[in-house]
């Protein structure tokens, strides 16, 4: 800036031309350095940050003097006094000092003023990269408000076809679509057709084979991809007069597994497990898809998955619960036809009840009395045949009375005071005319322990007393049979209580045990569990009931199971005898003298019932070597 002064003081021949272009030029540079420092001060007034101001007062000083270097010369194209020079030199001294000293300083300061420039840098980046997470921020937002409005228009609605309308016509609107189309797969799987469109007047029903590469780009890609606007897929709607192809982008929509899962109208959704969403842009506009568009269509292609799912599953449970409800009318209609089935047989046992048990009673009777009179030896078999015939006949009507008012609940317990020992001893002087025919001798021993007088069912008791002790007789031919009774301790039973039932005595009630031993034909240990059930009969032995109907332990095992006890047999197999044992819960009985009365009804308790029935025909049974032999034992 100094290179121009021409400070030397001394007399020079002036060219005209050249001194007055120079003098213009001086007084030009003298104006120019005077206005700087102006614009400078002005700048620095203005700006209300500025760190070097200093420097920046430095710099005017010494451009100050420059200006003024340049003013001073005007006086110095003429001949000029030496005041003139020595204003010039100390004008230039001046300026030579201010120059260096502004150099020296911005050498100084020059790497502070880079480092704020670095610092400008970088915070320029910073703010461009806090606009761009901006930006990202504000479009998530917005994604996730439509991805909202758009997943409640399709969960308010749990129906298939509504659900795929609702997003198609949610989204066309969301993004301004030109059309929105969805390609199910076919039932074969091998086609997509299209099923849904956002216009009406498309001719939905359009195939594309599933093994077209475009197809297979979209099913592998879980995000949305652009395809050509010319591919099958896009080819939706005529594109009359368009003149900018509009951009397309498809997206799978995951149709979920659901194992037995079919619905009728829809193809099955294990063979092909994608349906394809198009989605095309308006061709007069040129729009491009975004990228937080495409991510709304991945989001919704997503929810629709979802939501179709949930629709499925409930048009599944909507069926089950038809059906269950079909079942329930079945199963009513199932109940009130069991329920006509029980009145029936209630019906018939009231007839066998009253009907038949009296008819055959006098049949009984007047046979015996037939036999009383004098007959023809053949007359004799023919009658005694149709005795014994009705006395079988009786016991199984009145086996099948019990069993059935048994097995239907109807059959309660009598309750009262027995006389056990009484009740024990008669029913030894009832069998024993039929093991004296088979020259058994019956024992009877009562356990010290045991009660005289107890509360329960006596007829019940008597019954299933007689059921077994006639069986012992029955199956025995030779030996013994052997009746105990005793006060059931739980260690003694140890080995044959199942383990639920645990005997204990206890103030109010006690189990009396009965066991009866024969040396008769044994049972084999197979047949065992099987005597309890109704009319099953062991299959080997020498000895088989043909009379028999294999009810009476069946029906022994309800009686016993009734006054809350147990039954079992037990035998060391064929020839070796058998031991039947039940155990039943009686009351403690309080006054024991006022049962006199009970044990005179119980001879007609027994009489034409279960009980004295059965065995009328116990010997024959064994030995038929004729009834007519033992006349005397018709009586009971
Ligand atoms: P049934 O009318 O046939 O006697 P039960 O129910 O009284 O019917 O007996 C069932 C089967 O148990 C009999 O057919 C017989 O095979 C067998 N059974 C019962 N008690 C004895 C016994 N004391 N000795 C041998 N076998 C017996």
């Amino acid at each position: 800036m100094m290179e121009s002064c021409e400070c030397i003081d001394t007399p020079y021949p002036p060219d005209e031309l050249l001194v007055k272009y120079q003098y213009i030029s001086d007084v030009l540079i003298a104006l120019a350095y005077f206005s700087i420092p102006v614009e400078l001060i002005y700048f620095v007034q203005k700006s209300a940050f500025f760190p070097y101001r200093w420097v920046l007062m430095q710099f005017g000083a010494f451009i100050v003097l420059c200006g003024a270097t340049h003013f001073i010369n005007l006086w110095t194209f003429s001949a000029h006094s030496k005041a003139v020079a020595v204003v010039m030199t100390i004008a230039k001294v001046s300026c030579a000092i201010v120059s260096c000293a502004t150099a020296l300083m911005l050498v100084h300061i020059i790497p502070d003023l880079l480092s704020v420039k670095t610092r400008e840098l970088f915070l320029k980046n910073k703010a461009e990269e806090l606009d761009r997470e901006m930006g990202l921020i504000l479009t998530q937002e917005e994604t996730g408000r439509h991805v909202r409005m758009l997943t409640h228009e399709i969960r308010s609605t749990l129906d298939r076809h509504t659900i795929l309308k609702t997003t198609l016509v949610e989204l066309g609107r969301t993004l301004g679509l030109e059309e929105c189309a969805l390609w199910m797969p076919s039932r074969s799987g091998l086609n997509l057709q299209l099923s849904h469109t956002l216009t009406y007047h498309v001719q939905v029903g359009s195939t594309v084979p599933t093994n077209l590469p475009i197809v297979n780009e979209v099913f592998n890609s879980p995000r949305a991809t652009r395809i050509p606007h010319t591919c099958p897929l896009a080819r939706i709607r005529p594109l009359v007069g368009r003149y900018v192809p509009p951009e397309v982008v498809a997206v799978r929509v995951p149709l979920l597994h659901l194992s037995n899962f079919q619905i009728n109208d829809w193809p099955d959704l294990s063979a092909k497990s994608f349906a394809i969403m198009v989605l095309i842009l308006p061709t007069d506009s040129a729009r491009k898809w975004r990228d937080h568009e495409l991510e709304l269509v991945d989001v919704v292609a997503d929810q629709v998955a979802v939501a179709l799912s949930h629709a499925a599953i409930l048009e599944e449970s909507m069926r089950a619960r038809d059906q269950l409800m079909e079942q329930n009318v079945a199963l009513d209609l199932a109940r009130r036809e069991a329920e006509m089935a029980i009145h029936a047989r209630n019906d018939f046992l009231a007839v066998m009840n009253h009907e038949m048990r009296t008819p055959m009673h006098a049949i009984i009777a007047l046979s015996s009395l037939l036999l009383e009179t004098e007959l023809t030896p053949e007359q004799r078999v023919m009658i005694e045949t149709v005795l014994k015939s009705s006395n079988v006949l009786a016991a199984l009507i009145n086996d099948v009375l019990d069993l059935s008012r048994l097995e239907d609940g109807s059959l309660e317990l009598e309750m009262g005071k027995i006389n056990l020992h009484g009740v024990l001893g008669e029913v030894i002087e009832l069998i024993k005319p039929i093991a004296s025919v088979k020259k058994l001798p019956m024992t009877l021993i009562l356990a010290p322990d045991l009660p005289t007088h107890a509360v329960g069912d006596e007829k019940r008791l008597m019954q299933t007393l007689l059921n077994v002790v006639g069986n012992a007789v029955k199956y025995t031919k030779e030996g013994y049979v052997s009746i105990r009774a005793s006060v059931a301790k739980p260690e003694s039973l140890q080995d044959w209580r199942p383990p639920e039932f645990y005997p204990v005595s206890s103030d109010g009630h006690f189990y009396i045990r009965v066991q009866v031993k024969d040396s008769g034909c044994g049972i084999p240990p197979q047949d065992i569990p099987h005597l309890f059930t109704k009319f099953t009969q062991s299959q080997s032995g020498p000895v088989r009931s043909s009379s028999g109907s294999g009810l009476g332990l069946a029906i022994c095992k309800r009686f016993v199971n009734l006054m809350g006890g147990h039954i079992w047999m037990e035998s060391e197999g064929h020839d070796k005898g058998s031991t039947a044992t039940f155990i039943v819960k009686l009351g403690i009985c309080g006054n024991p003298d006022s049962s006199d009365h009970q044990a005179a009804r119980r001879g007609q308790a027994y009489s034409g019932s279960g009980g004295l029935a059965r065995f009328k025909h116990l010997v024959k049974d064994d030995d038929d070597i004729g009834f007519s032999n033992r006349r005397n034992q018709r009586s009971f």
